[in-house]
């Protein structure tokens, strides 16, 4: 399975990073070894002095598909989560201003938090979710989204024009504003509405 995520999909975040608003969504791919493993303290790796949190809504796809039109979009998921696109955002910034691809600064071991799942049927619209994340019990990150520039079911439309979708494969959806820095012996919450979906430890 593959981790298909995307970037600059808030403005807010957009603005913070003083990045360039895109014309279509930026998408790049994580392989399975990036995933934490469940109960895992995440180590910050040793290649990097600022690596950020980005707390992200993940779309789980359930059905193989190809060129998926974002009216059908809806049938080709039926489970939401929250996680984290960890970003080793010095070496990022060291490549971005290179023109080179981001895998290293983003794909390392451990780099993607993947937290427990909820139906989508919990929801009465998947465009108006409220989520959060908490560094030591204080909210950094919230975002709703209703605030993304490109919605779920046209990421999905777009991402499957490169990709097949394959069942298990994760949507990373982007991230809104308030990333940062963590360092050893963070905490971090991520919350849907009153859900706590993980909580891990920086080491
Ligand atoms: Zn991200």
């Amino acid at each position: 399975m593959k981790l298909i995520c995307i970037g600059r999909n808030y403005t807010k975040h957009i603005e913070e990073l003083q990045n360039e608003k895109p014309t279509d969504p930026v998408v790049f791919i994580k392989p399975d070894t990036a995933i934490l493993l469940k109960n895992q303290p995440f180590f910050i790796p040793d290649f990097s002095d600022d690596v950020h949190h980005e707390v992200e809504i993940l779309v789980k796809i359930n059905k193989v598909g190809k060129h998926i039109d974002k009216k059908f979009a809806h049938k080709y998921y039926d489970e939401i989560g929250l996680g984290i696109d960890f970003t080793a955002r010095d070496l990022q910034s060291q490549l971005k201003e290179k023109g080179l691809p981001w895998e290293k600064a983003k794909s390392f071991d451990g780099a993607a938090v993947v937290g427990k799942w909820l139906p989508k049927t919990k929801f009465e619209n998947v465009d108006d979710i409220q989520f959060k994340l908490l560094k030591n019990d204080e909210v950094v990150q919230d975002g709703n989204t209703n605030l993304m520039l490109w919605k779920i079911d046209e990421l999905i439309e777009y991402v499957s024009k490169y990709f097949t979708l394959k069942i298990g494969d994760i949507i990373f959806t982007g991230t809104p504003a308030g990333v940062g820095k963590v360092v050893a012996n963070d905490k971090l919450k991520g919350y849907i509405e009153n859900d706590e979906l993980f909580s891990i430890t920086v080491k």
